[in-house]
């Protein structure tokens, strides 16, 4: 087994979600769009699941691509929802399966919540339509929400129903407290994995705030960024890649891909790290040799 040449030209896609959390595909359609592709290293993501992980995993080793098991957890850190990617875990390990199965255990209630908010602002009957959108009823979500909103005729996309029902100060939105940051590294750590900031040019967080996370998230042993991502701008590869150098963490690339009609890029369609960067996958060893 050798390490990937020429790493930073590798088609990775690192962060992706199927139907077992928010994701309109099974892990076999998704990675059979990933081969198609040509993406040569895969991760499924699933929001605070891994169920879907064994399926993803048997269908790339008869497409000949290489796999590593992920998972997306949602944290809660500075009042501000965080997504921490854990990637190369072991989704067996107990430690990560109980903390995920602790941060699942509070999206029920959230969604009963939320429901009850739809409600009094005219929607009736959103819990129950967001539960038919979930293909996982333990992992109901909003997206799910949104899916039901635009069947309803309520708005026209999932990203207009964001906006008008499902974000902090809207009608339907439900303030939560997801794991913290803590949990969130030493569970992955725990299962072998590395833990990898999601997305960061989403989050409100000030220059201060965000040289805080980064230092926390160092100092509980977090390895990588996400530097491209389906969420970034160009403008943004180059800010992130600046900071992963600064801090000395090691750069990701993913699509977020959740669904045809619902996500901006194509899996394993986005633009390569920038050349500075050390992606996260340098010192994994090949697999299949598809690289
Ligand atoms: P939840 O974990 O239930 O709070 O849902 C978070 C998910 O909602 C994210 O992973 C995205 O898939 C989706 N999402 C968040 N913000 C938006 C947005 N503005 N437009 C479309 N989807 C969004
Ligand atoms: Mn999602
Ligand atoms: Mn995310
Ligand atoms: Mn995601």
């Amino acid at each position: 087994m050798q390490y990937y040449p020429d790493p930073t030209r590798l088609n990775a896609d690192l962060h992706c979600h199927s139907s077992e959390s928010d994701g309109r595909w099974s892990p076999e359609e998704l990675a059979a769009a990933a081969a198609a592709n040509g993406v040569a290293l895969w991760s499924l993501t699933d929001h605070d699941e891994v169920g879907g992980i064994s399926r993803a995993r048997a269908a790339c080793s008869s497409l000949g691509i290489d796999f590593v098991a992920g998972v997306e957890i949602s944290v809660t850190w500075a009042n501000e929802t965080l997504h921490i990617v854990g990637l190369g875990i072991d989704e067996t390990h107990p430690v990560l399966q109980e903390g995920l199965q602790s941060v699942r255990a509070g999206r029920d209630h959230r969604a009963v919540e939320m429901g009850a908010e739809l409600a009094k602002a005219g929607i009736a009957g959103a819990y129950e339509g967001a539960l038919r959108y979930a293909a996982n009823p333990g992992l109901v979500g909003r997206t799910h929400f949104a899916r039901f909103l635009v069947e309803q005729g309520v708005c026209e996309t999932v990203g207009d129903v964001f906006q008008r029902y499902l974000v902090s100060g809207k009608p339907g939105y439900v303030p939560h407290r997801w794991a913290t940051l803590t949990q969130a590294v030493s569970w992955i750590r725990a299962a072998g994995g590395q833990a990898v900031i999601a997305h960061p040019g989403r989050y409100r967080l000030n220059d201060l705030l965000m040289h805080a996370l980064l230092e926390e998230f160092k100092a509980l042993g977090g390895g990588a960024l996400e530097v491209v991502t389906g969420s970034h701008t160009t403008d943004q590869y180059i800010r992130f890649a600046r900071i992963a150098l600064q801090y000395d963490l090691k750069a990701s690339r993913g699509s977020d891909f959740h669904g045809p009609d619902e996500s901006r890029v194509a899996l394993g369609t986005l633009p390569p790290l920038p050349d500075a960067c050390v992606p996260v996958w340098s010192d994994w060893k090949m697999s299949t040799g598809s690289a």
